[in-house]
């Protein structure tokens, strides 16, 4: 069984494909398997892009091999003269390319679960069925391009199709497998995200400060979107001790951080308020102006939400801010309806209207024109209502294109609820 003597296993990521480089498609594939890889104790040390350039493509295969144990490449294995992937591959080899009944015979399955019939002379088609040399396929259960894979002087080469919706079940069901079955020294890796809202960075990362220079497990934060997350992972070849360690870890950054920590891996804010809700028996109405929408789709995204979502607007012309939510017109003509009272009569409004327990509003500046003297753009108020508590507002101004001012003045808003129904009496720190 091949190993890397001792060494850290090293894995490269190859993405090929010309629109990559142009930036006309994000590079999901390279986040994909990096993340999977790190899953099961695997390094990644470099990614590399290269476009559908045959001598480009040559010499990216010769590095990567030089220097990796494991090369995973994605893209260019499809019918077409700049689907290069394969015959590069078997240069940078030295070998040639042979044709594989196997292969060929997975693409004629792939075509008729399509009800097509495979043209048994097209030269493009049978173009994809040729593998390198020594090497073996690797069957496409989605598309009809095979994958592809080569183990040489103890490396592991792998080509997988470009579309993630083929790629993915591909690197799950065959190159994860063929990964720990051929280096025996892997020490999988488990992770868990803790969600946190109200807190910067920075401020985390001052909260934790003697956490985050562990080795095992690692503790790191990052921002995301007006939240932060922050990753406890542990490395060891028993899962309960590994599990055990982030655990600990974990009480004890929930301890600290209190109420921040709304939730764990992909569970968002809205579910946490969600939960909260439907717990205590809350009903909640919507009317928001600047966000345009984002709070009632974010709320609406959580399954079962009709437990506790009455009711959502958008109140974006002053007009409909008077006639529908009956505000007075002079609070409405006051700085371009960015003010306190708009926010709190917005909310106060919704509510009544809605017959609900709790009313959210947002009213502020996108830009990137617009602002007045005293409310720049940026400027957000957030206005939260309360049957028997009354109403609380907030003011933010958040910075940046149109697009992050909404993201951001949502999350802040919803952030306001999630506070509001953890701590009720409380003002927020
Ligand atoms: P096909 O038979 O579909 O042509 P292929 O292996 O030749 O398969 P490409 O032609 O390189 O794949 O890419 C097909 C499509 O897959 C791209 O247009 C793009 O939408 C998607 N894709 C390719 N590479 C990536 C990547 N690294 N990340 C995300 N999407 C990708």
């Amino acid at each position: 069984m091949p190993d890397s003597g001792g060494g850290a296993l090293q894995a490269e990521i190859l993405s090929i494909g010309t629109e990559l480089l142009l930036g006309e498609i994000v590079d999901t594939n390279a986040q994909y398997v990096s993340s999977r890889l790190r899953d099961i104790g695997v390094n990644v040390y470099r990614r590399v892009t290269v476009g559908d350039n045959p001598e480009r493509l040559l010499s990216a295969f010769q590095d990567s091999i030089g220097r990796s144990d494991i090369v995973i490449a994605t893209g260019g294995l499809g019918p077409t003269d700049d689907d290069v992937t394969a015959r590069c591959l078997a240069s940078a080899l030295g070998r040639g390319l042979c044709f594989d009944e196997d292969a060929w015979n997975s693409m004629r399955q792939s075509y008729l679960r399509r009800g097509r019939t495979l043209d048994e002379g097209s030269l493009s088609a049978r173009k994809q069925a040729f593998i390198v040399e020594g090497g073996f396929f690797i069957p496409n259960p989605v598309g009809t391009a095979p994958g592809q894979g080569i183990m040489v002087d103890g490396k592991l080469i792998l080509l997988l199709p470009g579309p993630p919706s083929e790629m993915r079940p591909m690197f799950e069901n065959h190159a994860i497998p063929l990964i720990t079955k051929s280096f025996s020294s892997l020490t999988p890796i488990y992770c868990v995200n803790l969600n946190i809202v109200g807190l910067g960075e920075s401020q985390v990362a001052e909260a934790l400060a003697d956490l985050l220079g562990g080795s095992n497990p690692t503790v790191a934060p990052y921002a995301d979107s007006g939240q932060v997350r922050l990753r406890i992972a542990a490395q060891s070849a028993d899962k309960n001790e590994a599990l055990s360690r982030i655990s600990g870890v974990e009480k004890e950054v929930r301890r600290r951080l209190g109420h921040h920590v709304y939730g764990k891996n992909e569970e968002t804010l809205e579910m946490a308020i969600g939960r909260l809700l439907a717990r205590r028996g809350l009903t909640l109405a919507v009317a928001e102006s600047v966000t345009g929408g984002l709070i009632c789709h974010r709320i609406t995204g959580v399954p079962g939400s009709s437990k506790y979502f009455k009711m959502g607007m958008v109140a974006y012309h002053p007009e409909v801010k008077i006639s529908t939510l009956g505000l007075p017109p002079g609070v409405v003509h006051r700085e371009g309806s960015v003010n306190e009272e708009v926010a709190s009569g917005m909310a106060e409004s919704v509510r009544l209207l809605a017959g609900a327990t709790l009313g959210l509003a947002t009213t502020g500046f996108a830009g990137p024109d617009g602002g007045t003297c005293n409310e720049p753009v940026g400027a957000v108020y957030m206005g939260l209502s309360h049957k028997k508590a009354g109403t609380i507002t907030e003011k933010a101004i958040f910075s940046g294109s149109r697009d992050r001012i909404k993201v951001f003045a949502a999350q802040r808003a919803l952030y306001l609820l999630y506070h509001f129904l953890i701590e009720p009496g409380k003002n927020r720190g």
